[in-house]
């Protein structure tokens, strides 16, 4: 067991901005909060360009200097920062109860009465043949990350939300052509968002498009498009395909567990982040299938701390 057999009031699982803000929330409460940051610390948006919507920062800010900030700040209220993934938990049903996390190696766990899941949700894939092989070999998850691999070259991005949008405008700055595959005859995304992409002229939208094939031996050398709505098949020749089709929360260790709807998403009482166990609480994108932005993830954030410290004052601790 870490931490001596101490009991824990607050365990944080998760490191985006959720993540943080409870954690920066439950240490200036004195409840001495310990966060695991899990497989990806800083979560998901340590991966996008530039977050120009999160108030107070007016010239924006890069997401990894935002998550490196959140972290800093709660560094300086002393919380415990743990570089480990959660791959377990046991909780309790009862008011007061301990619950048990547990940690990479399986003999390792900590104990505490309060816990906040701040875990996120990930990208979806295609589930298209050769995509899964072809990952870090021209299919992507992330602009940012491999945009540069393909420097004037040819690229396509499949998506039609904010996501996708996000992606086009990065790489149509530093790709020679960027194809944007939608599946539908409009475009999810914002409308400020389709604004910059219509500014651009090396930006190609097919609509009611769809990807059938991908291309290649060893690598990604191109993909096969359907349209279904003239019924046309054509072939793109690209060396990169980026993929923003949506997420999928990171709850599989909670779903024997909590109450989650029928996408995966663990369940919270109205207006709250109080889940169907005492003492346990949940923030940011892993409850939340809407909005799923950086300013109403640390919202939720600082709400499910203030819910742990109610929640720990009537059990008197
Ligand atoms: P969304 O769920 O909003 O959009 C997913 C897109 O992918 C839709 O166009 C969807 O099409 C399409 N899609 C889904 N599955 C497939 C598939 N199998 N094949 C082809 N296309 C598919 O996800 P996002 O990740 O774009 O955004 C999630 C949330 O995060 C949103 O609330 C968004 O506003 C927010 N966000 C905000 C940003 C910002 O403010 N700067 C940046 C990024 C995200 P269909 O419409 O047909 O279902």
């Amino acid at each position: 067991m870490l931490f001596k057999k101490q009991i824990q009031k607050c365990v944080i699982i998760g490191s985006g901005p959720a993540g943080y803000s409870s954690a920066i929330y439950a240490a200036r409460a004195d409840l001495n909060p310990i966060i695991f940051l899990g497989f990806q610390p800083g979560g998901q948006l340590t991966t996008t360009t530039r977050i120009d919507n999160y108030l107070g920062f007016p010239s924006g800010i890069s997401g990894k200097n935002f998550m490196e900030n959140c972290k800093i700040q709660a560094e300086r209220f002393n919380t415990k920062i743990i570089n480990k993934s959660v791959i377990n938990v046991s909780l309790s049903n009862k008011k007061g109860g301990i619950h048990r996390i547990f940690l990479e190696k399986k003999e390792e766990y900590v104990e505490s009465i309060g816990i906040i899941i701040a875990t996120g949700s990930r990208p979806k894939f295609l589930e298209i043949e050769k995509e899964k092989k072809f990952m870090g070999l021209g299919v992507s998850f992330c602009a940012t990350c491999d945009g540069f691999f393909h420097k004037e070259k040819d690229v396509a991005v499949i998506g039609g939300g904010d996501s996708a949008l996000e992606e086009v405008n990065y790489l149509a700055k530093i790709c020679k052509k960027v194809y944007l595959i939608v599946r539908k005859d409009y475009l999810k995304a914002s409308k400020i968002l389709q604004y910059h992409i219509s500014k651009k002229n090396n930006i190609s939208i097919l609509f009611s498009s769809k990807i059938t094939e991908i291309i290649g031996d060893n690598f990604l050398e191109g993909i096969k498009i359907f349209n279904h709505k003239n019924k046309t098949s054509s072939t793109l020749l690209i060396s990169g395909l980026f993929i923003a089709i949506g997420h999928i929360p990171n709850t599989e260790i909670f779903k024997k567990e909590l109450d989650l709807d029928e996408r995966g998403y663990i369940i919270v009482k109205k207006g709250s982040t109080i889940t169907n166990k005492p003492g346990v609480f949940a923030s940011g994108d892993v409850q939340d299938p809407n909005y799923r932005q950086a300013i109403t993830s640390a919202g939720t954030g600082c709400m499910a701390a203030l819910d742990l410290e109610r929640y720990l004052s009537l059990c008197n601790y």
